[in-house]
């Protein structure tokens, strides 16, 4: 990827300046949300290393690898919101983060988790994620799918 481009994660930096940075090993993420926006990228990108490496290490199984690739290949990845980000009030090494991803199998469809990381030897890991219901905006207010149309012209149309 030109690392000139804006990042594909929504941060609208470039990528050099933001997950590039830790796709290419140059950084490790500081905190829960940086490793959200760069596993997103990763996925853009089909790192597949990436998403990996990043995958708490009590989780991963055989399959991992099939499972992304497979992921990867059918899926094309559209955009990134971030909507909550949350620490675990008793422990400072897990956090949560809950975003919508926009994506496209056959249609365009949204993925609405809330997804929880840990930190352990100072290093920040995807854990598991809670699928939610799939975020409805009111309906006036701009599509989830990022088409710049309202809800109630685009998606909430069949509503
Ligand atoms: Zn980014
Ligand atoms: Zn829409």
């Amino acid at each position: 990827m030109n690392t000139e481009q804006i990042c594909p994660c929504g941060s609208r930096k470039k990528y050099q300046y933001c997950c590039g940075l830790y796709l290419s090993g140059k950084e490790i993420p500081k905190t829960a949300v940086q490793l959200m926006r760069s596993r997103y990228t990763a996925f853009c990108q089909g790192d597949i290393d990436y998403l990996i490496a990043t995958y708490h290490p009590d989780k991963r199984t055989k399959n991992d690898r099939q499972k992304i690739a497979n992921s990867i290949k059918n899926t094309t990845w559209l955009g990134l919101n971030i909507i909550d980000t949350s620490q675990d009030r008793k422990n400072q090494a897990i956090a949560y983060v809950e975003f919508v991803a926009i994506f496209k199998v056959n249609e365009i469809q949204q993925l609405h988790e809330r997804s929880k990381f840990i930190k352990a030897n100072g290093k920040w890991f995807y854990l598991e994620g809670e699928i939610l219901p799939d975020l409805v905006p009111k309906r006036n207010d701009n599509c989830w799918c990022g088409s710049g149309k309202k809800y109630k012209k685009c998606h909430g149309n069949q509503i």
